[in-house]
Order: structure tokens, then C-alpha cells, then sequence
């Protein structure tokens, strides 16, 4: 292949005619931002960490609230979980309603060995079976084995009683009312 020839593949493909005209006259969607442009796979292989130890390729980059992670879709719109991204790169397509799980337990995962698909029933059993459910513990009143109603914290909270006081008063052991006082076992939402 010629030099000329190289350089000419790499020039960027001229944007046509008619679509500048449509983005001047401010009628037509702006072009996705760059780091959009650039293919999922390849920015998804660019932000993986391999952990030796485990053979986990984390995501690098954003994270949801969940610890999933995160990559823009091509050419712009809501993002893309990163190991269902991963999933679809080396598995193929998720079928309708499929859920995509981890085996590693570790939400920003993305190698495709540690992924299997389950329904959402399998997430919620694989969910529970793994604990993951109980790492939030449960605060206030929503914890079933409240002893203390929100009112009460907040009385605690606004007392200046001593810890064995406020046992005494609402019927709890001291380190209950002193664990309250910590913010350890109640947070008003
Ligand atoms: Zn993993």
C-alpha cells in the first residue's frame, strides 16, 4: 500500500454537505462528543484493571449507584452498563428482559468468564444467596428489630441525660441508647 494511500485512510471521512448545513441552521442534533465516537469495545478494553489475584477486570471508570460501571453509548444517549457492554462484545446479544450476573460478586467487573445471564428471579436469588441484600443494614424504623421509634431517637439525640438515663427511660440497655447517641444503630432518614 502506498504511503498516499495510508494517509488518505486516515483522514476523517468529510462530514457531507447537507449535514453541515442541517447543524448550521441549528435544526439537526449536535454530533456526539468525541470520546463518544470511538467505539464501546475499545473504550471499554481501555478502562479495565486486571486484578491478578482474581482474574476481575474492573472498571475504571464511572460508577453507579450500585457500583456498576458505566461507558457512553456511541454517538451519544443514556450510558451503558460496562458488563453488559462486555457481555454483548464477547458473548453477543442479551436477550429480551436477561439480566447480566457476576459470578465474582464485584458489580464493576467486566470479564466475560466471570459473567453468566440469569432472569431477574436468578439476580434477586443469586442476590440473596450471596448476602448482598444484608450489606445495607436496615436503619431506624425500616430494621424490624427497632426497638426505639424515630421520635424517640430525636429525643435521645436532643437529650442531655446521661446514656444510663435514657436507658432507664425508654426501657433499653445503656449501650443501645449510647450506640443511638453514636449515630451506630439509628440515623433519622
Ligand atoms: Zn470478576
Amino acid at each position: 500500500m502506498s504511503t498516499a494511500r495510508i494517509l488518505e485512510e486516515e483522514q476523517p471521512s468529510p462530514v457531507p454537505y447537507a449535514r453541515v448545513k442541517r447543524l448550521a441552521d441549528g435544526s439537526a442534533r449536535k454530533p456526539a462528543p468525541a470520546r463518544a465516537r470511538t467505539g464501546v469495545a475499545e473504550r471499554l478494553a481501555r478502562r479495565l484493571s486486571a486484578d491478578a489475584a482474581c482474574g476481575c477486570l474492573l472498571w475504571c471508570g464511572s460508577v453507579n449507584r450500585k457500583g456498576y460501571g458505566q461507558i457512553s453509548a456511541t454517538g451519544g444517549g443514556a450510558p451503558l452498563l460496562a458488563h453488559r457492554a462486555a457481555w454483548e462484545i464477547h458473548r453477543g446479544a442479551i436477550p429480551d428482559g436477561m439480566c447480566v450476573l457476576h459470578r465474582c460478586d464485584r458489580p464493576a467487573c467486566c470479564n466475560p468468564d466471570h459473567l453468566f445471564l440469569g432472569t431477574k428471579a436468578d439476580n434477586n436469588a443469586d442476590m440473596i444467596a450471596k448476602g448482598r441484600d444484608r450489606q445495607r443494614p436496615l436503619l431506624g424504623e425500616s430494621n424490624p428489630q427497632a426497638k426505639l421509634t424515630r421520635e424517640q431517637v430525636i429525643e435521645i439525640l436532643a437529650s442531655g441525660e446521661s446514656a444510663a438515663a435514657l436507658a432507664r427511660r425508654f426501657g433499653v440497655s445503656a449501650s443501645t441508647a449510647k450506640d443511638v447517641r453514636a449515630g451506630k444503630t439509628w440515623r433519622t432518614p
